[in-house]
């Protein structure tokens, strides 16, 4: 260390507000004892290329993208990783050398946390949604070998369009058209709810999964973050499941984006505060 230049690293977004990504990168920064810093930068639509070539020309290690720049990055990188190319869309940028390389963390994120529960690889899964988060964690469970994916949608096309991603590289891949709910079946293994319902403020909203039939035996998780504890994953765990939260996985994401930037191992427990204290302020 030394001198008073830091290395940059940022999230571009729009809105970017409320994005609380900022306080968790920052504390692992300080408990690592590295000087870098984390901007929250707002970055309309059209001004996405030029925001990339700035972070290019002033030396960025690497930014995050959310919402609206995910899929709209692409075409301002040199390259991806085999599961942002499948998954279409880049959550976390690492430039290596001159080249500004697209991963996409989020699957990576929750992939990472279920593991460390159990194997995904063999299990029967049924992934509630069809959106981005739902699409990175599809790829990233059919790379890891599970054996069947139902992907359950409320929009039937958008499901489809995930089971035609998903269907090359899983042995079993449905689609089901959410109407009212869906009874999961006997033998499900893993059971995620990878859409908005349920987040803050809308505590309350019911995920329109059935889950008596894999009560006791299944893995259930949910992406929501805030509040981490949802009230599906209190009915699942009413239910006797074990139980897998969204601030893990975003703890996770979080990890594998610190440390392909940095090349260091962060602190966890201090990310997790952190966030907890960010979304305790916001809500
Ligand atoms: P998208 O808008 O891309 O997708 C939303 C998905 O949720 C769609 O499949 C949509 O169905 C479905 N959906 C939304 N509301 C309902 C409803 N009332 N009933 C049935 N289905 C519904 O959002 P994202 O995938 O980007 O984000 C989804 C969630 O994932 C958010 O809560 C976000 O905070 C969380 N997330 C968490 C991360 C983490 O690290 N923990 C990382 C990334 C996201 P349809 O196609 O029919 O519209």
């Amino acid at each position: 260390m030394g001198g008073f230049r830091q290395e940059l690293v940022a999230v571009f977004g729009k809105p970017v507000d409320e994005n609380p990504t900022q306080a968790m990168i920052e504390a692992a920064f300080a408990a690592a004892g590295l000087d870098w810093r984390y901007l929250t930068i707002e970055v309309e639509p059209d001004a996405l290329g030029d925001a990339v070539r700035g972070a290019r020309a002033m030396g960025f290690r690497g930014f995050n993208c959310t919402i609206p720049h995910k899929v709209a990055v692409v075409e301002h990188l040199d390259r991806l990783s085999q599961p942002a190319a499948l998954i279409g869309a880049v959550n976390c940028v690492v430039r290596e050398g001159d080249e500004l390389v697209g991963e996409n963390t989020d699957g990576a994120g929750f992939l990472a946390a279920a593991r460390r529960r159990r194997d995904p690889a063999g299990m029967h899964v049924v992934l509630l949604g069809a959106g981005g988060a739902a699409r990175a964690i599809g790829v990233e469970l059919a790379l890891a070998g599970v054996a069947s994916m139902t992907v359950v949608n409320r929009s039937a096309e958008r499901g489809r369009e995930l089971g035609a991603v998903l269907d090359p590289h899983v042995d079993d891949a449905r689609v089901v058209e959410l109407d009212v709910g869906y009874t999961v079946p006997a033998g499900t293994d893993l059971v995620v709810n990878a859409t908005s319902i349920g987040l803050y403020p809308d505590v309350d909203a019911r995920v329109p999964l059935d889950l008596t039939e894999v009560a006791g035996r299944a893995l259930i998780a949910d992406v929501v973050p805030n509040p981490p504890e949802t009230r599906f994953l209190r009915e699942a765990a009413a239910a006797g499941c074990e139980t897998l939260d969204g601030l893990e996985m975003l703890v996770e994401q979080g990890r594998i984006g610190f440390e392909l930037w940095t090349g260091v191992e962060p602190d966890t427990a201090a990310m997790r505060s952190a966030l907890q204290l960010a979304f305790a302020d916001s809500s």
